[in-house]
């Protein structure tokens, strides 16, 4: 029998790895943050020094790395990373990097294996549209993008990061727009995917309706 795939995409910010975190808790299944491995990338480059307008550097850099996702933990050449992936300079420079359509594939070959390992839930961009195009269970989910900025401000602030909400706002804008126009695999919502607007909702609120439509469409 096929594991169950959820996939979970939307712009940055939306909350897609608080509320998948939580569902694949109630759930019982993995978890697996597919923009952490676009960071993780992202990550090694900066440290390696690499300018990311060099397009082949990225892509040999990339092509050498190991990257997985194993227990909610992004592992970069077998060393788990933490907060070091969420910093302004990696949040600013990873959508140049995840636009490299070389890049993508080479990612798009391990999601995907990660992805069969077991029942999952994975949050990104293009999950629906191309890593399990084939799953029946899709959402997309979205909020205002001063609202995810809000968020996202009060996230990184929350660990100790000192910033100011403008920046995060205009990071997040930037991103959107580097993502839904990129050539390979943009954000976009899959036809058959369902939206869920979660400008004025609570996490609890989103995390039971995908749970309770998960149930439904399983039924
Ligand atoms: O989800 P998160 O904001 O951490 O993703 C970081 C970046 O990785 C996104 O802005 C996007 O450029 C890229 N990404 C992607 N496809 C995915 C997941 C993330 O292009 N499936």
């Amino acid at each position: 029998m096929e594991n169950l795939v959820i996939a979970i995409d939307g712009p940055a910010g939306a909350g897609k790895s608080t509320i998948s975190k939580l569902i694949a808790k109630n759930l019982g299944i993995n978890y697996i943050d597919t923009g952490a491995m676009y960071r993780a990338i992202t990550y090694k480059c900066l440290e390696a020094g690499i300018d990311i307008a060099d397009i082949q550097s990225v892509i040999d850099i990339c092509q050498s790395t190991d990257v997985d996702f194993v227990d909610n933990c992004i592992y970069l050449d077998g060393t788990c990373l933490n907060d070091e992936i969420r910093s302004l300079e990696v949040s600013s420079n990873v959508s140049n990097v995840a636009k490299i359509p070389q890049v993508r594939e080479f990612l798009l070959q391990k999601q995907r294996e990660i992805g069969k390992r077991s029942d999952v839930i994975l949050d990104g961009r293009d999950v629906g549209t191309h890593i399990f195009p084939d799953t029946r269970y899709k959402f997309f989910l979205n909020a205002s993008a001063e609202e995810r900025g809000r968020r996202r401000y009060q996230e990184l602030i929350d660990k100790g990061q000192d910033l100011v909400l403008a920046d995060i706002v205009e990071d997040i804008k930037k991103r959107d727009y580097i993502d839904s126009t990129r050539e390979v695999a943009p954000l976009v919502k899959a036809d058959d995917a369902i939206e869920v607007d979660s400008t004025s909702m609570s996490i609890q609120e989103v995390v039971k309706y995908i749970t309770d439509m998960v149930r439904r469409i399983g039924e």
